[in-house]
């Protein structure tokens, strides 16, 4: 098992990012924060807080809830944090490569999550490696702290931007020291990114998030969205904002509108759920079938399902009904039931289904294995026509910017044409939202945002694998 370090493990980087400066409870507030954002990553999350001497951590493997317990927090001192909650596969599933990170070095401590995936890391690894940095993760973020480690520069700011300077890619970040928090954004703006505060009488609390629906928890009031190429800097003087480097082609991920944010964010200034609606009024303008009921695939299906029936004015029903406690392990039955995985999460009702036409809507296809078990399922259910609509366009590559999409080859859109993916899935019609049709809804152009994994044109290339690299050797104790 030596070669386990494959590139394609690093790919699956989505997660979500809080920080939280100048609040007796910081470590409370970074937890519920991660609560919020728990969408954004079941695979491990954690907190690091500074009690002004020291930093403490607190970190495991699953879901937030299941990570802390009140005793850990209350150990959490101090009126900073910052926390981290990731998604990742199985391959990379370990403790240590659960952030956020922390490292030593001549200036003190410092801890840092990452949202993104940079797509230089692996050169950069291997030059620090050169250098003689020895790496405890397989994470492109260790790659960071080490950067920081071996900048000449005389302030914490100026040696976070010396380190910032030579990433390529995506990353929203957020530093924690004994007396600093820092949040970063890419000069492209890939991933989001945003700041709050929490007023209390004389006490201003600076939090940053990956999403807004975490300041609806704690009751910070949302200001705005970090800039891209923005780096802020909490200190107890205030917050002070830097603009270092280069403007580049403002990139902002299109895909957080179509599924990965939840839907009561604000995102890049728009309500998610109304945007989704939006796409769901466009699909229905621009594939209108005959039929009786609309039903979402839930829950990414349900805010453009309705905006699909609100346009071809046709009823929404529940036709799928999901168990929202399935977790990742449970004990599967000895012999075989039909399409028993998709079934454990989503139940096909006949009472609303049978004889009816069905429009079917949900956000993406990826491999297509779902949504053919779940016409199958709703086609067991009586259901008399089955049109799939679906509220992106066909994903046709995958993102190198940090949301876990399989490789190309598996990605059907990539390697087949819509008839085609009809015939597999099933659907007796398929219609994409088109790509225009996609800004449309958007009310605006195309400029300013990735859409790479439906379009792949790729703002931001990915870099050789350098040849030679050690990596491998850090996964030998997994
Ligand atoms: P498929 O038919 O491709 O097997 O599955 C499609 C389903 O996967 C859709 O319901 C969509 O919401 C979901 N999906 C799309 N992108 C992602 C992702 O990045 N992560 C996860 N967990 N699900 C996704
Ligand atoms: Fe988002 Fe797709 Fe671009 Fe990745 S490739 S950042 S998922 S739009
Ligand atoms: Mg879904």
């Amino acid at each position: 098992m030596l070669d386990t370090h494959d590139r394609s493990d690093r790919f699956h980087e989505e997660c979500g990012v809080v920080g939280i400066y100048g609040h007796p409870d910081a470590a409370n507030l970074a937890y519920l924060s991660l609560y919020a954002l728990q969408h954004r990553g079941q695979e491990s999350a954690g907190i690091v807080s500074s009690n002004g001497q020291a930093l403490l951590a607190h970190r495991g493997l699953g879901l937030v809830a299941d990570i802390f317990d009140e005793r850990q927090i209350r150990r959490l001192e101090g009126t900073s944090a910052i926390g981290h909650n990731r998604y990742s596969t199985a391959g990379s599933t370990v403790l240590r490569n659960t952030q956020p990170l922390v490292a030593r070095y001549t200036y003190g401590s410092l801890a840092v999550g990452h949202n993104g995936n940079l797509v230089n890391a692996d050169e950069l690894r291997l030059r620090l490696e050169h250098q003689g940095s020895i790496f405890q993760s397989t994470v492109d973020t260790e790659v960071i702290l080490h950067l920081i480690a071996g900048a000449q520069a005389p302030t914490l700011i100026d040696r976070i931007i010396e380190a910032l300077a030579q990433l390529r890619g995506a990353y929203s970040l957020v530093f924690l020291t004994e007396n600093a928090m820092v949040a970063a954004r890419d000069p492209y703006g890939f991933r989001p990114l945003v700041v709050g505060r929490i007023q209390d009488g004389d006490r201003q609390t600076t939090v940053v998030a990956s999403e807004t629906c975490a300041f609806d928890l704690i009751g910070a009031r949302y200001e705005r969205e970090l800039e891209p190429g923005e780096v802020v800097l909490c200190t107890s003087q205030g917050l002070q904002s830097y603009k270092p480097f280069p403007r580049e082609p403002l990139s902002r991920c299109v895909f957080e509108y179509i599924y990965f944010s939840r839907p009561d964010s604000k995102l890049y200034g728009k309500s998610v759920y109304q945007v989704r609606q939006a796409f769901g009024r466009q699909l229905a303008r621009e594939a209108p079938v005959e039929a009786d009921i609309v039903i979402p695939v839930p829950d990414s299906g349900v805010p453009p399902a309705l905006g699909y029936a609100q346009q071809a004015d046709l009823p929404f029903e529940m036709g799928l009904i999901r168990n929202h406690y399935v977790g990742r392990t449970f004990i599967e039955p000895r012999d075989a039931i039909r399409h028993f995985g998709v079934k454990i999460k989503l139940n096909a009702q006949a009472d609303v289904l049978r004889g009816k036409r069905i429009v079917v809507v949900d956000d993406s296809i990826v491999r297509g294995t779902t949504s053919r078990k779940i016409i199958t399922m709703i086609r067991s259910a009586g259901a008399r026509e089955i049109h799939m609509r679906i509220s992106s366009p066909p994903t046709v590559g995958p993102c190198y910017y940090g949301v876990d999409t399989p490789k190309r080859r598996e990605l059907i859109a990539a390697n087949q044409d819509v008839e085609a993916i009809r015939r597999y899935i099933t659907a007796d019609s398929l219609s994409y939202l088109s790509q225009a049709g996609l800004y449309v809804a958007l009310q605006q152009s195309q400029a300013g945002f990735c859409d790479a994994c439906f379009t792949d044109r790729y703002p931001v290339p990915l870099g050789e694998r350098p040849k030679g690299s050690q990596l491998a050797l850090f996964e030998l104790d997994r």
